[in-house]
């Protein structure tokens, strides 16, 4: 089954069983229960992926320091607590705003490199974690962890040396039987030692190493964890010339299917852990723009719903006319939203929870 049958087939699952469940009288709360979401949000040239499963939360990075756009995403998401934050190196486009995200979030556990850096942001980062007692660790390759139902594996490094972006955490994450690989800035030397390590590199989902720079994402590596999707991030007309073509031409050879952030905007991929879908959220807006950026329509693009079915917002489903249904509906004669309980200070608007700028001004802006 190719990805986009496997983007159908679980949209419909989703949304059917959703309906069903409305239908018989039971109360539904939660569509994504039983799923991992995992958000690789378009924060510009830097880097921040959000993974969002049914009992865990783990947040890899946090955009650049110069931006203040992870937060953003992460109340519009409606999340209030990460399980675990990791730093993958010091570089100021990783964990350029993890002082902002260890005041406003309440962190379970934090893990970084352990190279240090001489910026003003690896600093306040010190000094945050030091100032919440965040339990704070140091991975290395061959560890495992259990995060509720995602299981992590410690794939590099080995030890750090002070080259920072050879020196990132690179963790394998499996959730059901769909496996991700997150690199952060890892370069060709930290890979070959990945490939000629004794740990299964596989997976379904590649996060690209360095933005997609031709210092990363060697044909050795690549073929080491053939992956059916490869996503990198990267700013629009960064300075870098960053992702470089001849990795994309090398990841589209090998006929693995490439997003990218500066042209996809943030990308979205879901599973139940058997199978799973992507999404993609613009091409033409910046990280700024939340609201437009998740809007609807630009989850649809490419998903063709069978007949009876409407797509909206990257699902199929039925139309519930809610004045004959209004039980099937809100208040706001919103299906999507029926039953669907927000955090403070945001609201449901067509199933998402999104933050409420009466209440919120600040996150507005
Ligand atoms: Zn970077």
């Amino acid at each position: 089954m190719n990805t986009f049958n496997k983007s159908i087939f679980t949209i419909l699952v989703l949304f059917i069983g959703f309906l069903s469940v409305n239908v018989n009288g039971a109360q539904y709360n939660n569509p994504e229960e039983k799923y991992l979401t995992v958000y690789f949000f378009d924060v510009g040239q830097g880097d921040a992926t959000l993974l969002v499963g049914p009992d865990f939360t783990i947040l890899i990075d946090a955009g650049r320091h110069d931006r203040n756009n992870v937060e953003p995403y992460l109340r519009q998401i409606g999340i209030e607590e990460i399980d675990l934050l990791i730093g993958t190196h010091p570089h100021a486009d990783h964990i350029g705003q993890f002082p902002r995200i260890i005041d406003q979030f309440t962190i379970g556990e934090i893990w970084m490199s352990g190279d240090i850096h001489t910026t003003r942001t690896f600093e306040r980062t010190i000094d945050a974690i030091e100032e919440h007692n965040l339990p704070y660790y140091e991975p290395r390759a061959g560890e495992t962890f259990n995060y509720g139902s995602a299981f992590i594996e410690v794939i590099h490094p080995q030890y750090v040396n002070g080259d920072l972006n050879d020196g990132s955490i690179v963790t394998r994450i499996t959730y059901g039987e769909i496996v991700f690989l997150f690199t952060g800035d890892a370069e060709l030397r930290a890979e070959d030692e990945m490939v000629h390590g004794d740990m299964d590199i596989g997976a379904h989902i590649l996060k690209m190493g360095h933005h997609g720079s031709r210092t990363s994402s060697s044909y050795q590596f690549l073929n080491a964890v053939n992956p059916e999707i490869a996503i990198y991030s990267a700013g629009i007309g960064n300075s870098y010339n960053h992702p470089h073509p001849d990795v994309i031409n090398r990841v589209k050879s090998m006929g693995i299917t490439i997003y990218g952030t500066d042209i996809n905007g943030s990308v979205i991929v879901k599973t139940d852990g058997i199978i799973y879908e992507t999404a993609v959220t613009s091409s033409d807006v910046t990280a700024d723009h939340l609201f437009l950026h998740f809007s609807a329509d630009n989850y649809c693009g490419e998903i063709v719903c069978q007949d009876g079915f409407v797509c909206h917002q990257g699902g199929c489903f039925r139309p519930v006319n809610c004045e004959e249904n209004p039980d099937l509906c809100n208040e706001e004669n919103d299906p999507l939203c029926v039953d669907v309980e927000c955090a403070e200070g945001t609201v449901c608007y067509e199933g998402s929870c999104l933050i409420d700028c009466n209440q919120l001004p600040d996150a507005c802006i």
